[in-house]
Protein backbone atom coordinates (compact mmCIF):
# COMPACT_ATOMS: atom_id res chain seq x y z
CA UNK A 1 0.00 0.00 0.00
CA UNK A 2 1.25 4.12 -0.93
CA UNK A 3 0.05 6.57 0.88
CA UNK A 4 1.08 9.91 -0.56
CA UNK A 5 1.43 13.23 1.47
CA UNK A 6 2.07 16.08 -0.48
CA UNK A 7 1.63 19.53 0.28
CA UNK A 8 3.50 23.03 0.83
CA UNK A 9 6.52 23.76 3.57
CA UNK A 10 5.28 23.53 7.37
CA UNK A 11 1.85 22.09 6.78
CA UNK A 12 2.56 19.05 8.83
CA UNK A 13 3.40 16.48 6.57
CA UNK A 14 6.52 14.88 7.90
CA UNK A 15 5.29 14.59 11.20
CA UNK A 16 2.04 13.10 10.11
CA UNK A 17 3.55 10.84 7.58
CA UNK A 18 5.83 9.35 10.52
CA UNK A 19 2.64 9.26 12.89
CA UNK A 20 0.47 6.89 9.48
CA UNK A 21 3.85 4.93 9.24
CA UNK A 22 4.59 4.28 12.77
CA UNK A 23 1.23 3.34 13.31
CA UNK A 24 0.18 1.12 10.29
CA UNK A 25 3.64 -0.41 9.82
CA UNK A 26 5.08 0.97 6.86
CA UNK A 27 7.93 2.70 5.51
CA UNK A 28 8.22 6.20 6.14
CA UNK A 29 10.16 8.28 2.75
CA UNK A 30 10.64 11.83 3.79
CA UNK A 31 11.64 12.59 -0.39
CA UNK A 32 12.27 16.15 0.93
CA UNK A 33 15.05 14.88 2.54
CA UNK A 34 16.42 13.64 -0.16
CA UNK A 35 16.39 17.07 -2.49
CA UNK A 36 18.04 18.54 1.01
CA UNK A 37 20.83 15.83 0.89
CA UNK A 38 21.25 16.94 -3.16
CA UNK A 39 21.36 20.50 -1.96
CA UNK A 40 23.64 20.32 1.16
CA UNK A 41 26.04 18.23 -1.65
CA UNK A 42 26.01 21.25 -3.95
CA UNK A 43 26.98 24.23 -1.69
CA UNK A 44 29.65 21.96 -0.46
CA UNK A 45 31.07 21.44 -2.97
CA UNK A 46 31.64 24.96 -3.66
CA UNK A 47 29.90 24.50 -7.05
CA UNK A 48 27.89 27.46 -8.60
CA UNK A 49 24.03 26.24 -8.08
CA UNK A 50 23.76 27.80 -12.08
CA UNK A 51 25.58 25.05 -12.93
CA UNK A 52 23.07 22.42 -14.46
CA UNK A 53 25.78 19.60 -15.46
CA UNK A 54 27.81 20.13 -12.98
CA UNK A 55 24.38 19.78 -9.97
CA UNK A 56 23.41 16.71 -12.20
CA UNK A 57 26.41 15.28 -11.80
CA UNK A 58 27.27 15.61 -8.11
CA UNK A 59 22.69 14.49 -7.56
CA UNK A 60 24.22 11.28 -9.49
CA UNK A 61 27.31 10.32 -7.81
CA UNK A 62 25.21 11.48 -4.22
CA UNK A 63 24.35 8.07 -2.26
CA UNK A 64 21.27 9.03 -0.11
CA UNK A 65 20.29 6.72 2.43
CA UNK A 66 17.43 7.18 4.67
CA UNK A 67 18.02 4.39 7.98
CA UNK A 68 15.63 3.62 10.76
CA UNK A 69 12.28 3.73 11.91
CA UNK A 70 10.33 6.48 11.20
CA UNK A 71 10.15 8.76 14.23
CA UNK A 72 13.85 8.75 14.67
CA UNK A 73 14.57 8.47 10.99
CA UNK A 74 18.71 9.23 9.82
CA UNK A 75 20.03 10.79 6.49
CA UNK A 76 22.81 9.62 4.93
CA UNK A 77 24.84 11.55 2.25
CA UNK A 78 27.91 9.58 0.60
CA UNK A 79 28.04 7.66 4.52
CA UNK A 80 28.10 10.93 6.06
CA UNK A 81 25.00 11.73 8.63
CA UNK A 82 24.16 14.93 7.62
CA UNK A 83 19.81 14.39 9.60
CA UNK A 84 20.77 17.91 11.40
CA UNK A 85 22.78 19.78 8.39
CA UNK A 86 19.95 19.19 6.04
CA UNK A 87 17.32 20.98 8.33
CA UNK A 88 18.98 24.63 8.27
CA UNK A 89 16.82 27.26 6.18
CA UNK A 90 19.82 27.70 3.78
CA UNK A 91 19.83 24.06 2.97
CA UNK A 92 15.94 24.32 2.45
CA UNK A 93 16.60 27.04 -0.08
CA UNK A 94 19.22 24.97 -1.55
CA UNK A 95 16.93 21.54 -2.04
CA UNK A 96 14.32 23.68 -3.91
CA UNK A 97 16.83 25.74 -6.39
CA UNK A 98 18.22 22.25 -7.40
CA UNK A 99 14.49 20.82 -7.04
CA UNK A 100 13.89 22.62 -10.17
CA UNK A 101 16.29 20.61 -12.33
CA UNK A 102 14.11 18.25 -14.40
CA UNK A 103 17.70 15.37 -14.43
CA UNK A 104 17.69 16.13 -10.81
CA UNK A 105 14.22 14.84 -9.89
CA UNK A 106 14.42 12.04 -12.42
CA UNK A 107 17.13 10.58 -10.43
CA UNK A 108 15.91 11.38 -7.54
CA UNK A 109 11.73 9.74 -8.26
CA UNK A 110 13.93 6.61 -10.02
CA UNK A 111 15.08 6.43 -6.29
CA UNK A 112 11.81 7.09 -4.88
CA UNK A 113 9.97 4.61 -6.67
CA UNK A 114 12.47 1.52 -5.97
CA UNK A 115 12.33 1.92 -2.24
CA UNK A 116 8.63 2.42 -2.04
CA UNK A 117 8.05 -0.26 -4.30
CA UNK A 118 10.60 -2.21 -2.28
CA UNK A 119 8.97 -1.48 1.26
CA UNK A 120 7.57 -5.00 1.74
CA UNK A 121 4.40 -3.53 3.55
CA UNK A 122 3.86 -0.49 1.68
CA UNK A 123 5.44 2.93 2.58
CA UNK A 124 4.15 6.60 3.33
CA UNK A 125 6.12 9.16 1.20
CA UNK A 126 5.80 12.68 1.75
CA UNK A 127 6.91 15.63 -0.95
CA UNK A 128 5.51 17.98 -3.31
CA UNK A 129 4.94 15.46 -6.57
CA UNK A 130 4.31 12.26 -5.04
CA UNK A 131 0.59 11.96 -5.38
CA UNK A 132 0.81 13.60 -8.86
CA UNK A 133 4.47 11.74 -10.32
CA UNK A 134 5.67 9.98 -8.16
CA UNK A 135 3.01 7.45 -7.49
CA UNK A 136 -0.12 8.79 -9.77
CA UNK A 137 -1.68 5.41 -8.39
CA UNK A 138 -0.97 5.36 -4.65
CA UNK A 139 -3.60 3.66 -2.88
CA UNK A 140 -4.68 6.94 -0.94
CA UNK A 141 -3.91 10.64 -1.46
CA UNK A 142 -3.45 13.63 0.87
CA UNK A 143 -2.98 17.42 0.34
CA UNK A 144 -2.24 18.90 3.77
CA UNK A 145 -2.19 22.32 3.45
CA UNK A 146 -2.44 25.60 6.28
CA UNK A 147 -2.39 29.23 6.11
CA UNK A 148 1.26 30.55 5.54
CA UNK A 149 1.39 32.14 9.16
CA UNK A 150 0.54 28.72 10.83
CA UNK A 151 2.65 27.28 8.71
CA UNK A 152 5.64 29.48 9.51
CA UNK A 153 4.76 29.84 13.10
CA UNK A 154 5.54 25.82 13.37
CA UNK A 155 8.37 26.37 11.40
CA UNK A 156 10.01 28.94 13.55
CA UNK A 157 8.83 27.28 16.73
CA UNK A 158 10.57 23.52 15.44
CA UNK A 159 14.05 25.76 14.26
CA UNK A 160 13.57 27.22 17.53
CA UNK A 161 14.23 23.73 19.07
CA UNK A 162 16.68 22.96 17.62
CA UNK A 163 18.59 25.55 17.67
CA UNK A 164 18.29 27.88 14.71
CA UNK A 165 18.40 31.65 15.63
CA UNK A 166 15.50 33.08 12.61
CA UNK A 167 12.86 35.45 13.75
CA UNK A 168 9.20 34.23 12.92
CA UNK A 169 9.08 37.05 9.86
CA UNK A 170 12.12 35.34 8.24
CA UNK A 171 10.98 32.50 8.37
CA UNK A 172 7.73 33.67 6.98
CA UNK A 173 10.13 34.87 4.70
CA UNK A 174 11.53 31.58 3.53
CA UNK A 175 8.58 29.42 3.16
CA UNK A 176 6.88 32.14 0.92
CA UNK A 177 10.00 32.18 -1.07
CA UNK A 178 10.15 28.58 -1.59
CA UNK A 179 6.42 27.89 -1.80
CA UNK A 180 6.41 30.09 -5.12
CA UNK A 181 9.36 28.62 -6.26
CA UNK A 182 8.28 25.02 -6.06
CA UNK A 183 4.50 26.00 -7.28
CA UNK A 184 6.10 27.99 -10.36
CA UNK A 185 8.43 25.62 -11.46
CA UNK A 186 8.04 24.04 -15.16
CA UNK A 187 8.94 20.35 -14.13
CA UNK A 188 6.17 18.96 -11.24
CA UNK A 189 5.19 22.01 -9.63
CA UNK A 190 3.65 21.63 -6.22
CA UNK A 191 0.06 20.92 -7.00
CA UNK A 192 -3.29 18.93 -6.17
CA UNK A 193 -3.87 15.80 -7.27
CA UNK A 194 -7.56 15.69 -8.98
CA UNK A 195 -7.73 12.61 -6.73
CA UNK A 196 -6.21 14.30 -3.64
CA UNK A 197 -8.37 14.38 -0.05
CA UNK A 198 -7.62 18.15 1.02
CA UNK A 199 -7.00 18.51 4.44
CA UNK A 200 -6.66 22.05 5.71
CA UNK A 201 -4.11 21.68 8.92
CA UNK A 202 -4.65 25.60 9.99
CA UNK A 203 -6.98 25.02 13.25
CA UNK A 204 -6.28 21.72 13.91
CA UNK A 205 -3.92 20.00 16.12
CA UNK A 206 -1.90 16.66 15.15
CA UNK A 207 -4.00 14.43 16.81
CA UNK A 208 -7.02 15.97 14.87
CA UNK A 209 -5.48 15.83 11.46
CA UNK A 210 -4.03 11.49 12.58
CA UNK A 211 -7.65 10.80 13.30
CA UNK A 212 -8.97 12.75 10.06
CA UNK A 213 -6.39 10.52 7.85
CA UNK A 214 -6.86 7.42 9.51
CA UNK A 215 -10.61 7.87 9.12
CA UNK A 216 -10.19 8.17 5.72
CA UNK A 217 -7.62 5.07 5.17
CA UNK A 218 -10.61 2.54 6.81
CA UNK A 219 -11.47 0.19 4.32
CA UNK A 220 -7.82 1.12 2.68
CA UNK A 221 -5.94 -0.66 5.25
CA UNK A 222 -6.48 -3.78 7.62
CA UNK A 223 -4.51 -2.14 10.43
CA UNK A 224 -7.33 0.68 10.47
CA UNK A 225 -9.96 -0.39 12.54
CA UNK A 226 -13.17 -1.23 10.84
O1 LIG B 1 9.85 18.77 2.39
P1 LIG B 1 11.00 19.75 2.54
O2 LIG B 1 10.53 21.11 2.96
O3 LIG B 1 12.08 19.20 3.40
O4 LIG B 1 11.59 19.87 1.05
C1 LIG B 1 12.62 20.76 0.72
C2 LIG B 1 12.47 21.20 -0.74
O5 LIG B 1 12.68 20.08 -1.60
C3 LIG B 1 11.09 21.72 -1.12
O6 LIG B 1 10.95 23.11 -0.88
C4 LIG B 1 11.00 21.41 -2.61
O7 LIG B 1 11.62 22.42 -3.38
C5 LIG B 1 11.85 20.16 -2.76
N1 LIG B 1 11.02 18.96 -2.89
C6 LIG B 1 10.52 18.64 -4.14
N2 LIG B 1 9.83 17.48 -4.32
C7 LIG B 1 9.59 16.65 -3.29
C8 LIG B 1 10.07 16.96 -1.99
C9 LIG B 1 10.77 18.15 -1.83
O8 LIG B 1 10.70 19.39 -5.09
N3 LIG B 1 8.95 15.49 -3.52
Amino acid sequence: MIIAIDGPSGAGKSTLGKMLAKNLGLLYLDTGAMYRAVGLAVAKSGTNFENRDEVIEITRRAKIELVGEPENLQVFLNGVNVSNEIRTPEVGQAASIVSTISEVRKILVEHQRMLGEMAENGAVLDGRDIGTVVFPNADVKFFLTAKPEARAGRRYEEERTRGHVSTYEETLAEINLRDARDVSREDSPLSIAADAIVVDTSELDLTEVHELMLEKLKGKSEKVKK
